[in-house]
């Protein structure tokens, strides 16, 4: 019981350290990735681990759950007092746990649901084919308009009463702009549909004031905890006092046995966290960043889809230029950036190629970069992309990265592996 990880386990103990030295020495550009504070990750590796709490504060089905409970309470409230909502399940085990909760809550096996395309920025649980979404649920989808690249609403509308979906789901992994959550309740109220919006990737900012919230408009409002409101990796969801009781049911005995309570309470430490002045500092910087990385690479001679960004991600259209979401990748990847291959709308390269790139602001900005950073990281990307079949050209550029990125420290301890 005594032995230290390295003792017990030196496999993956080397690997945890070259990870720990990754994550310090990379400049972390993947839109859905954040830094977790020293407080959440204790909370996170807490012995909070062993404990099984199968049920509901005050009802639970084993004992023992005193502080179990304790801990679920303060992750609830923190979590309605942050988003203004009516009730909050902080059980799922992840986003897409979420949204099965969600969609179980309110439908039927069988039943259509209408949710952004994948291919123009969705998510795979909000109706592709081989996710649990588009095989127990009849999925249709709308999609972006081909010349501003915004959401077709008039599309989603004309979709919306020709297949009468009982759920139109909003949110989604790529798009970069605002939403109309006010027309999305209308054409949901329109055709009897419950409107259910995943806010995962903007959750942060929505915390921090900086993007409008779809929870006075949505009925049940899906998240995950991990982008930008920089918590554990794991899933909530928001609803109406009506629907509680459905929700609950839905995440346990419905989609869940007993919840992970070390991450309930790192949730808990997350949401206080979002609920301090300071973050509204930090979510305005995430979206300040995004802007001034956007308008670099646009100044680069780079499209960026739909033109820029309203939050804190952009898609960068690199096949406009002859590469590929792959190739820019890899190449970035040689240069110590680290960010991934996205489709863009109407792409005419397959998903594993795509035609771009998706750049997000989160992760850097937590380690505390701010515009003048961001110009320099455009120009990198610029130079990497069109340096990218010289290997030594882009090691060049890896080490100004791991540069900068030691001049932004992430955590404290452990700077280099054991070997
Ligand atoms: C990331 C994401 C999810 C899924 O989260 P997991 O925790 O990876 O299951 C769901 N919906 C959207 C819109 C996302 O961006």
């Amino acid at each position: 019981m005594s032995l230290t990880l390295a003792q017990a386990d030196p496999d993956v103990a080397a690997a945890l350290d070259h990870e720990t030295l990754r994550q310090h020495e990379g400049l972390e550009m993947i839109a859905s990735e954040n830094f977790v504070s020293e407080a959440v990750l204790e909370a996170a590796g807490s012995i909070f681990t062993n404990k099984y709490a199968e049920g509901y504060p005050g009802r639970r089905y084993y004992g023992g759950c005193e502080f179990s409970d304790v801990v679920e309470n303060l992750a609830r409230d923190r979590a309605k007092q942050l988003f203004g909502a009516e009730h909050a399940n902080v059980q799922p085990h992840s986003g897409s746990q979420a949204n099965a909760s969600a969609y179980a809550a309110v439908i039927q096996a069988g039943d259509t649901i209408l949710g952004l395309d994948l291919s123009h920025g969705g998510h795979l649980t909000h109706g592709h084919k081989l996710s649990f979404s588009g095989k127990l649920y009849r999925p249709t989808f709308y999609g972006v308009r081909r010349d501003t690249e915004l959401i077709d609403y008039d599309q989603m509308e004309e979709i919306a009463e020709r297949e009468k979906p009982k759920a139109i789901i909003g949110g989604g992994s790529a798009y970069p702009r605002l939403w109309d959550f006010a027309r999305m309740r209308q054409i949901a109220d329109k055709v009897g549909a419950t409107y259910i919006f995943d806010m995962a990737h903007i959750a942060g900012l929505v915390a921090g004031g900086v993007h409008p919230s779809p929870v006075p408009h949505a009925h049940i409002t899906t998240t995950t905890t991990h982008k930008t409101l920089r918590g554990p990796r794991s899933g909530l969801i928001l609803c109406e006092q009506t629907l509680a009781t459905a929700v609950d049911k839905a995440v346990f005995p419905g989609q869940q046995g007993g919840p992970l309570m070390h991450i309930v309470a790192a949730k808990a430490v997350a949401l206080g966290e979002a609920l301090r002045p300071e973050f509204k500092t930090y979510a305005a910087q995430i979206v300040a960043n995004a802007k001034v990385l956007a308008a670099t690479l646009q100044m680069a001679g780079f499209r960026i889809v739909s033109g820029g960004t309203d939050n804190h991600l952009m898609l960068v259209d690199v096949f406009e230029k002859g590469i590929l979401g792959s190739e820019a990748e890899l190449a970035l990847g040689k240069a110590g950036i680290t960010v991934n291959k996205n489709t863009i709308p109407f792409d005419v390269n397959p998903p594993m190629k795509a035609s771009g790139i998706r750049i997000g602001t989160p992760a850097m900005t937590t380690r505390g970069m701010k515009e003048p950073e961001m110009v320099v990281i455009g120009a990198w990307i610029a130079k990497a992309l069109e340096q990218r079949n010289d290997d030594a050209a882009l090691e060049r550029i890896r080490k100004e990265v791991a540069e900068l990125a030691n001049r932004f420290p992430l955590y404290a301890w452990r700077r280099a592996p054991r070997t």
